[in-house]
């Protein structure tokens, strides 16, 4: 697929995309959320993971938000090459600004499509509703060989158009609200359901970060989120499943000591150095604003007159806070970016600040809690766990090697001891 070779799995894998999950180690935010939920005793299985099997790191896609990065996992690709490059774009073509949920947009299949085509049985989970349409492109659902569905619209799956039918009764839920902690719950709920019933080849499970934009590692709430989680990952283990488990992106505190935000606003910045022909475009706008106001640490800007580029350049890189601009060409080759689907100019602020469009443009009423946020290079390092020791050596490692790490590289069916 694209490219890579996968080696068949002998045992069905289950890969977990946890959304959000800021990791340990250097440079960590509170010392990551798994490695504090180990720490404070709440996660046991992910404990032993880290005793006797493959616990490491690996670096996601920049920019850092949630479409390009599970498009790239499920793809084995970066966003050069499968073209989502955002949860939301600037369509040049049509001159609208719309959401990248359309499968229209994807220019790869993905590996899950690959092995249905094959003749795998594969379950794709996703939490909201917004990637489904993405992560299902390929999957022969009418064959009754593939799932796909997410918890947001458990209550509406139908065999024909999801293949399953009755999962809320089955997983024994009730439809989660959009922002909650259950909304992921489900999805691991889901999956051990389908996994008892259905017993896919690969299953790929894609939670949501409300609760990591909301709390920082190691507080109540977060260890409550990761233990839950751990209690459905054993259960999966127990099954015999193969489970290796990532992140899209990490998650920064993006506030000051008062607990107000620490936003960039990039319009007003450019109006005061005289400029006035722009775009500024947003990648990690998305429907649901509520826990980040649509304030990310990556920004693209759309400027047609190239002196008015090198000057916006300027004026935008010496404010404190922003950590790189870069060019439409250095971008796509420092970040691997589809350059037809980006501005003339990216910037990336720094790990404790985002950037936003105008003051009047981003609601933050619903903001109840002290900014956490992602996007730039300050939450590009992911966890990488398996609970198989991987022959293979572990350096230069991204995200969306983990399907071929897990299938390639984990030989037998059981961690070595
Ligand atoms: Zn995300």
């Amino acid at each position: 697929m694209n490219q890579r070779d996968y080696a068949w799995p002998r045992q069905p894998l289950v890969v977990v995309c946890v959304d959000g999950s800021e990791p340990g180690g250097e440079g960590s935010d509170q010392g990551g959320y798994i490695e504090r939920a180990i720490d404070a005793g709440e996660t046991p299985f992910l404990a032993s993971l880290r005793e006797k099997a493959t616990f490491g790191y690996a670096d996601c896609v920049v920019p850092s938000f949630t479409n390009p990065n599970n498009l790239s996992i499920v793809t084995g690709v970066p966003p050069a090459a499968h073209g989502i490059c955002g949860n939301f774009y600037y369509d040049t073509d049509n001159d609208v600004e719309v959401m990248m949920n359309d499968p229209s947009l994807l220019r790869v299949p993905t590996i899950l499509a690959g092995f249905n085509q094959a003749g795998a049985k594969v379950v794709v989970i996703t939490a909201k509703d917004k990637l489904r349409r993405l992560l299902g492109v390929g999957l022969d659902i009418a064959e009754g060989n593939a799932a796909c569905f997410s918890s947001e619209h458990a209550d509406q799956v139908t065999l024909a158009e999801h293949g399953v039918e009755n999962i809320v009764d089955r997983v024994g839920m009730p439809v989660p609200d959009v922002y909650s902690a259950e909304l992921s719950e489900f999805v691991f709920s889901a999956g051990v359901v389908l996994m008892e019933s259905m017993r896919p080849d690969i299953m790929y499970l894609s939670t949501t970060d409300y609760i990591q934009h909301k709390h920082a590692p190691g507080t109540p709430v977060a260890n409550a989120f990761y233990a839950m989680m751990d209690q459905y990952l054993a259960r999966l283990d127990a099954m015999g499943a193969t489970i290796a488990l990532t992140a899209d992106h990490g998650m920064k505190a993006k506030h000051g000591p008062t607990g107000e935000p620490n936003v960039i606003y990039l319009e007003p910045l450019l109006r005061a150095a005289g400029l006035a022909d722009f775009r500024v475009i947003l990648p990690i706008t998305d429907p649901y604003v509520v826990h980040h106001g649509a304030l990310g640490g990556f920004a693209t800007i759309y400027l047609p007159d190239s002196n008015d580029q090198a000057q916006a350049r300027d004026v935008i890189d010496a404010v404190p806070g922003i950590e790189t601009v870069l060019t439409r060409d250095r971008a796509c080759e420092v970040f691997g970016l589809p350059a037809d689907r980006i501005g003339d100019l990216i910037v990336v602020s720094t790990r404790d600040h985002v950037i936003g469009s105008a003051p009047e443009k981003h609601d933050l009423s619903g903001l109840k809690d002290p900014l956490r946020s992602h996007g730039g290079l300050s939450e590009q390092r992911v966890p990488f766990i398996v609970n198989r020791c991987l022959d293979a050596c572990a350096t230069g490692r991204r995200n969306f090697d983990i399907f071929s790490h897990t299938l390639n590289h984990a030989p037998g069916g059981v961690a070595h001891e």
